[in-house]
Order: structure tokens, then sequence, then C-alpha cells
């Protein structure tokens, strides 16, 4: 299934595991990873990098709320407030991860 080379070292974190996943104010999902690391994604980040088929087709997605989150094994699974669904793999996510620390902005 997943075809990286992964070995899980013990005692620490992997770092594309979410340890929690929460709301930042109204507009932002937060997760804090399991090696400490904490992200925070605008919504609208988030809907715009829905990786499914009809939204790599271009067109732009409304801004929309999520009105459901689901952590699920190796994803996040969000349900927008306009029926759309985006599955999330953490890896992904993590990948994406906009803090100072991971784009090396500082
Ligand atoms: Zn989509
Ligand atoms: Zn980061």
């Amino acid at each position: 299934m997943n075809r990286k080379l992964s070995i899980p070292i013990l005692g620490q974190g992997d770092p594309n595991r979410p340890k929690d996943v929460h709301l930042v104010g109204r507009y932002a999902l937060g997760i804090d990873w399991s090696d400490g690391h904490g992200s925070i994604y605008p919504f609208e980040h988030l809907r715009a990098a829905c990786p499914c088929g009809a939204c790599a087709e271009g067109v732009a997605p409304p801004p929309v709320q999520p009105r459901e989150i689901q952590r699920l094994d190796g994803a996040l699974r969000i349900m927008w407030a306009d029926g759309h669904e985006s599955l999330m793999p953490y890896a992904e996510l993590r990948a994406g991860c906009r803090c100072a620390g991971c784009t090396g902005v500082h």
C-alpha cells in the first residue's frame, strides 16, 4: 500500500501522524503532529488543496467552511458545507505546512 519505505522508529513520534486536530478560530484548522510540530491550515487553503479529480480540473472552489472533520487512519476527511468531500493524506498535509520552519522563510 505505502510505496515509500517506512520503518517505524520506536520511542519518538511519527512526524506524519497527528497527535491533535483542532480548530483555530473560525477559519483555520490546526494540527499538532506526533513529533511536536504544529501546523495551521486556513480552510481556504485546504479546500483549494483538495486532491480529488474534480478539483484538479482547475475550477477555483468557493470559499467554504467545513461541516464535518473526521480523523481516519492515514488521512483527514473533510466534509465541506457545499457537500464536497476531501481526503487529505497526513503526509501531504505535513509536507504542505507553511510555517517559517518548514518553508525556510524567517
Ligand atoms: Zn475535491
Ligand atoms: Zn511547519
